[in-house]
C-alpha cells in the first residue's frame, strides 16, 4: 500500500512538473534559451548488430532551463515547429554536431552524425544548398552527414519536400527514414526518395521476443529494406533478447539504451575506449 502511495505521489509530482514547463515554457523562453546556448546536443551511438562497432550517433537536442532544469525534446520541438524557431534550432544543432563530428574526426574518429529535420523544413526550397554549405564551412564531406525525416511526413509533403530530399541525396548525404512503421507510408511513396538508411521504430522493438506479430513486422520490413539496399536501423534496443532477435533477422544497426543512453559528445570517445567496441 505504501509503495502504491509513493509511486502515486511520483507520478503526480511528475504530471505537475511537466505541466509547470508546460505552462512556463513558450516561443520567448525557447528564443532566450537558443540566445543564451541553453539549447546543446547530446549523441547516441548506433552499433553494428553483428560486431558491436558504433558506426554513427544521432544527434538529439537538449535544453536546460535555469531554474525549470531539463525540458524534454517532446515539448520543445513541436512548440520550436509552431512558433517558427525550428529552422534557427536546427541550423544551431547543426553547427554543434558538425563542430563535434570535425573534433571527433581531429582524434582520429570517423563517426558520420545524424540529424533530424522537421517536416515544415522541407518547404524551404534552399535548405540542401543550406546545409551544403555549413558542411563546407565545418570542412566536412557530405557522407558524415545523415538526414532524419520521419516516415509520417512524407506522406502529407508533396512538390518542395521531395524536390529538397532529392537535392540532399544528390548531394551525398544519406536520408534516413524515421519511426518507420508508424506513418502509414506507402511502398510507392517510398520509391519516389532515393533513400539510403530505414529506422524501425522502437514501438516495434519493444517486447518483440515475447510478441510473434512484432517479429513478423520485423523480419518484413527488414527483409524489404535489406533488398532495396538500405542501411536497416532498430531504435530503443532495451534488452539482449531483443538484440540477439534483430541479429537474426539480419538487421545491420542497433541504437538503445542497450547500448548507451545518448551523452555529450566530449564523453563519446572515453565511453568507446571503456566499452571496447572499436
Ligand atoms: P527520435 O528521433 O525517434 O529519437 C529517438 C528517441 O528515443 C530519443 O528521445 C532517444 O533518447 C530515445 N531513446 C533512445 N534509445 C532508447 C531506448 O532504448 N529506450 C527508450 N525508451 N528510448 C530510447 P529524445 O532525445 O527524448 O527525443 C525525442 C524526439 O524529439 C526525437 O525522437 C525527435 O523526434 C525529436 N528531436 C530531438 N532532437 C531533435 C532535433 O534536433 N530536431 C528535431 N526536429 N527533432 C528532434
Ligand atoms: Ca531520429
Ligand atoms: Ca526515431
Ligand atoms: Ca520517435
Amino acid at each position: 500500500v505504501l509503495r502504491h502511495a509513493i509511486q502515486n505521489a511520483t507520478a503526480r509530482e511528475l504530471r505537475r512538473t511537466s505541466h509547470r514547463a508546460e505552462l512556463a515554457i513558450d516561443a520567448t523562453a525557447l528564443s532566450d534559451a537558443l540566445e543564451r546556448s541553453d539549447v546543446y546536443v547530446h549523441y547516441q551511438p548506433k552499433a553494428d548488430i553483428r560486431t558491436g562497432i558504433v558506426r554513427g550517433v544521432e544527434a538529439l537536442a537538449r535544453w536546460t532551463h535555469p531554474t525549470l532544469g531539463p525540458i524534454p525534446p517532446d515539448l520543445f520541438i513541436p512548440l520550436a515547429e509552431r512558433s517558427q524557431l525550428i529552422h534557427r534550432l536546427t541550423i544551431d544543432v547543426m553547427n554543434q554536431a558538425m563542430l563535434q563530428n570535425a573534433a571527433w574526426r581531429a582524434r582520429g574518429l570517423h563517426l558520420p552524425v545524424a540529424i533530424n529535420l522537421s517536416p515544415t523544413l522541407l518547404e524551404r526550397a534552399d535548405l540542401a544548398l543550406e546545409i551544403s554549405s555549413l558542411q563546407q564551412c565545418h570542412g566536412l564531406t557530405p557522407d558524415h552527414i545523415v538526414v532524419e525525416i520521419t516516415e509520417s511526413s512524407l506522406v502529407t509533403r508533396v512538390g518542395t519536400a521531395l524536390s529538397v530530399l532529392a537535392q540532399l541525396r544528390l548531394r551525398g548525404f544519406g536520408l534516413s527514414i524515421d519511426d518507420y512503421g508508424t506513418g502509414f507510408s506507402s511502398m510507392q511513396q517510398l520509391a519516389r526518395i532515393p533513400f539510403t538508411e530505414l529506422k524501425i521504430d522502437r514501438s516495434f522493438v519493444r517486447g518483440a521476443p515475447e510478441r510473434e506479430s512484432l517479429q513478423v513486422i520485423l523480419r518484413s520490413a527488414i527483409d524489404m529494406a535489406n533488398r532495396l539496399g538500405l542501411v536497416t536501423v532498430a531504435e530503443g534496443v532495451e534488452t539482449l533478447q531483443e538484440w540477439r532477435m534483430l541479429q537474426e533477422f539480419g538487421c545491420t544497426l542497433g541504437q538503445g539504451w542497450l547500448i548507451a543512453r545518448p551523452m555529450a559528445g566530449d564523453d563519446l570517445i572515453g565511453w568507446m575506449k571503456q566499452h571496447r567496441v572499436q
